[in-house]
C-alpha cells in the first residue's frame, strides 16, 4: 500500500503539474499538395518531438538545424490526430481557464487547415475551432449545466455562420469574431463558457480565444500599395508586437508591452500568465520556404522557452481545491511511514 501511495502522489503530481500554465508549441508540417513534386522538402527529418531543417546551397548557407517542441506532426498528422492533443486544453477551459491557442506560420503553411480545415470540409477534416466548440458543447452532457444557451456572433464571418449551422443545444457560448480568411488579417474566435458544476455548485467561467495570425512572411513592399500597404505593415507591426511580448516574457522583464497592438491587447490575458496557451507553428515543405521556414522556427523556438506563471482558474474550482487536499493528506501519510 506503500506503493499505492506513491504512486497516487505521483499522478496527482502529474495533474498539478498539469495545470500550471506555460505555453506548449506545437510544430506542424504541411504535406506537399497534389500536383507538387514531392521528392525533395527541407524537413530533413522528424519525429515526436523533433524537427531538423536542410538548407540546400542554392537557398542560403547550405547545413542542416534541429528544433524541439512540445510536439511535431508530420506531413501525414491527421485533423483528428491534432486535435487528440488538443483537448485536454480545451476541456480546461470548462475548469475555468483562459486558453488561447494560435496558429503561426507563413501563408499556405497550413495556418487555416488546421483551426478550421480545408475548403470542402468533412467530419473527418474539421479543423480545431469546430472541434472545440463541438467539446464544449457536448460539455452539458457531462455534468454541466448551462442555463441561457446563446450563441451570438458580434460582427459575421462564414466560419461563424458555419458555427452556427452546427446548431447544437444547451450551450453557453458565445463568440465574436474579426476579420475574414485574408493572409494579410488576422482570424479570431473568441468563446465565453460559464458552467456550473452540478455536484459542488460552483460556477466556472473560463474563456478560449482561437486565432489565426495573419501571413508571417516579410512583406516584399514592391507588391502592395496604398491601403493594402498600410494593412500591411499595420500587420507585420502587430506580429512584430507579439515577438516583442514574447521576448520580453521570456526575460522576465518586469514591463511587458502588450500595449503597442490590438492583437497583443487582446491575447494580454492569455498571454499574461493566468492562461494556458498553445501555438501551433507551421511549416510548408518546399525548397524556396526554407528561408522563412527557418524564421518562423526561431521564432516558435523563443516563444517555447517563455515560462508563464501558474496558470489559474478564474474561479477555483472544487476539483483544484480536492487536489490540494488529497495531496497534503498523501504527503502527511508519506511522513507518517517514514
Ligand atoms: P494558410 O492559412 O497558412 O495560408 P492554408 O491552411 O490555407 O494555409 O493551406 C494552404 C493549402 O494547403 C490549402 O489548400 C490547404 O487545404 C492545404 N493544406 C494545409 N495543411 C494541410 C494538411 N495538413 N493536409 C492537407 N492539406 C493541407
Ligand atoms: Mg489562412
Amino acid at each position: 500500500s506503500y506503493q499505492k501511495v506513491l504512486e497516487e502522489n505521483r499522478k496527482l503530481y502529474n495533474q498539478v503539474q498539469d495545470l500550471k500554465g506555460n505555453i506548449r508549441v506545437y510544430c506542424r508540417v504541411r504535406p506537399f499538395l497534389p500536383g507538387q513534386p514531392n521528392s525533395l522538402s527541407t524537413v530533413d527529418h522528424l519525429d515526436d518531438g523533433n524537427i531538423t531543417i536542410t538548407t540546400p546551397s542554392k537557398y542560403g548557407k547550405e547545413g542542416k538545424k534541429s528544433f524541439t517542441f512540445n510536439k511535431v506532426f508530420g506531413p501525414s498528422g491527421t485533423q483528428e490526430e491534432v486535435f487528440a492533443d488538443t483537448q485536454p486544453l480545451i476541456r480546461s477551459v470548462l475548469d475555468g481557464y483562459n486558453v488561447c491557442i494560435f496558429a503561426y506560420g507563413q501563408t499556405g503553411s497550413g495556418k487555416t487547415h488546421t483551426m478550421t480545415g480545408p475548403s470542402d470540409l468533412t467530419k473527418e477534416t474539421l479543423g480545431v475551432n469546430y472541434r472545440a466548440l463541438i467539446e464544449i458543447r457536448n460539455s452539458s452532457q457531462k455534468g454541466f449545466n448551462v442555463p441561457d444557451a446563446n450563441l451570438v456572433p458580434v460582427t459575421s464571418t462564414s466560419d461563424v455562420l458555419n458555427l452556427m449551422n452546427l446548431g447544437h443545444k444547451n450551450r453557453a457560448v458565445s463568440a465574436t469574431a474579426m476579420n475574414d480568411r485574408s493572409s494579410r488579417s488576422h482570424s479570431c474566435l473568441t468563446v465565453h463558457v460559464q458552467g456550473k458544476n452540478m455536484t459542488s455548485g460552483t460556477i466556472l467561467r473560463g474563456s478560449m480565444h482561437l486565432v489565426d495570425l495573419a501571413g508571417s512572411e516579410r512583406v516584399d513592399k514592391s507588391e502592395v500599395l496604398g491601403d493594402r500597404l498600410k494593412e500591411a505593415t499595420h500587420i507585420n507591426k502587430s506580429l512584430s508586437a507579439l515577438g516583442d511580448v514574447i521576448a520580453s516574457l521570456a526575460q522576465k522583464n518586469s514591463h511587458v508591452p502588450y500595449r503597442n497592438s490590438k492583437l497583443t491587447q487582446l491575447l494580454q490575458d492569455s498571454l499574461g500568465g493566468q492562461a494556458k496557451t498553445l501555438m501551433f507553428v507551421h511549416v510548408s515543405p518546399e525548397l524556396n520556404a526554407v528561408g522563412e521556414t527557418l524564421s518562423t522556427l526561431k521564432f516558435a523556438e523563443r516563444v517555447s522557452t517563455v515560462e508563464l506563471g501558474s496558470a489559474r482558474a478564474n474561479k477555483e474550482g472544487s476539483d483544484v481545491k480536492e487536489l490540494r487536499e488529497q495531496i497534503s493528506s498523501l504527503k502527511a501519510a508519506l511522513a507518517r511511514k517514514e
